[in-house]
């Protein structure tokens, strides 16, 4: 069995590496060719900790296994990210135990690659503003992404915490863009692509701020309860999703749905878009929007690609399990 340690993957998974590995697994899902299980997410009733896992099966790839992790809200006093994961890869053929690989920032860069994949294949050819909402840990890897995919000439961003806002500012000065704090309104009305990356329960953007033709990427809303932009936003909006079983019950859609304004039938993979099987965006003025709700395929996609990196390079440690 191999071991990758988390202090080794910053060296071993490139952005662009990342990209590809979610690419090809959001396009093998849509062909039903790869597959996730039932999501796991409990309270643990200690250390207030929630503690899951997200599994799957990529038949193509024979890619099988998990991310076991969670939420410890006590560790950042401990001196350790609140957020930890790691990713543990099965042999598809004898169900031996392959690799365990460290995931926390394997789950940024997956994140991160979701969107941008959302916004090659349906934001705007001629998109020049990324508009920020959210300025939390994600969000430097979401703007790192989403620069790589359209010619940008700016950034403006907005942030409930106007405190955090200099991520974004530092982001942008390392990316050689210029950046700019603005109000929801403005960022509405400017903004060609807009990423959501928050953990806010609450509409921040609504529909009436948001101009013809841009694509929203909602990255935050991965449960019941959270919510980023408006329903009517949604509903407007031509909407497409990582799965459409997780957006309807744990996505940005989750609202729209249940007020009854839109229904799964109206939300389309973009895996579907990927494989040419989906035409995409319909017209230059139509807005898009992607519900990034996160699955465990992503992450074993990544997961895989580090793995057969730190092999090439004679870093995956070598255990008789
Ligand atoms: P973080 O804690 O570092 O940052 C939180 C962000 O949410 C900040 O911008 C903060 O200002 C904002 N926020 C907090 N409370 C708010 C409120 N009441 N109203 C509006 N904004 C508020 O978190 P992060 O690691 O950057 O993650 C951001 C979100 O992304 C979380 O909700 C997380 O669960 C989600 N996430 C989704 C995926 C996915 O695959 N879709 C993957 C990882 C993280």
């Amino acid at each position: 069995m191999w071991i990758v340690p988390e202090a080794a993957i910053g060296d071993l998974v490139s952005k662009e590496a990342s990209f590809d590995a979610v690419e090809a697994v959001f396009g093998a899902m849509a062909r039903g060719d790869a597959y996730n299980f039932p999501v796991i997410r409990e309270a643990i009733g200690h250390a207030d900790a929630l503690y899951g896992f997200k599994s799957g099966f990529d038949r193509a790839a024979l890619n099988l296994g998990l991310k076991s992790g969670g939420y410890w809200p006590g560790n950042e006093a401990k001196g350790l990210t609140n957020h930890q994961s790691t990713v543990f890869l099965f042999d598809a053929d004898t169900g031996k135990a392959e690799a365990v690989i460290g995931g926390n920032l394997l789950t940024a860069l997956r994140t991160a690659a979701a969107s941008a994949v959302s916004i090659k294949h349906l934001a705007r050819a001629d998109a020049k503003v990324l508009g920020m909402v959210g300025a939390g840990h994600q969000s430097a890897f979401q703007m790192r992404a989403a620069v790589a995919q359209r010619d940008f000439d700016k950034v403006i961003g907005w942030n409930f915490h106007p405190e955090m806002l200099s991520r974004l500012a530092d982001t942008a000065a390392e990316l050689g863009l210029p950046f700019e704090a603005v109000e929801l309104d403005r960022l509405g009305a400017e903004a060609d692509v807009i990423i959501t990356i928050t953990s806010s329960f609450d509409p921040i953007l609504m529909s009436g701020q948001v101009k013809d033709g841009t694509h929203i990427a909602c990255m935050g809303t991965d449960t019941v309860g959270k919510q980023e932009v408006d329903a009517a936003l949604v509903a407007r909006a031509r909407v497409f999703t990582d799965e459409v079983a997780q957006s309807v019950t744990l996505g940005e859609a989750q609202h729209a749905v249940a007020a009854g304004l839109i229904g799964a039938g109206d939300i389309a993979q973009i895996g579907a878009v990927i494989n040419g099987d989906h035409p995409g965006r319909g017209s230059a003025e139509e807005v898009t929007l992607f519900d990034g709700t996160g699955v465990g395929l992503q992450d074993l996609a990544v997961a895989r690609a580090v793995l057969e990196t730190a092999k090439e390079r004679g870093v995956a440690i070598e255990v008789d399990f």
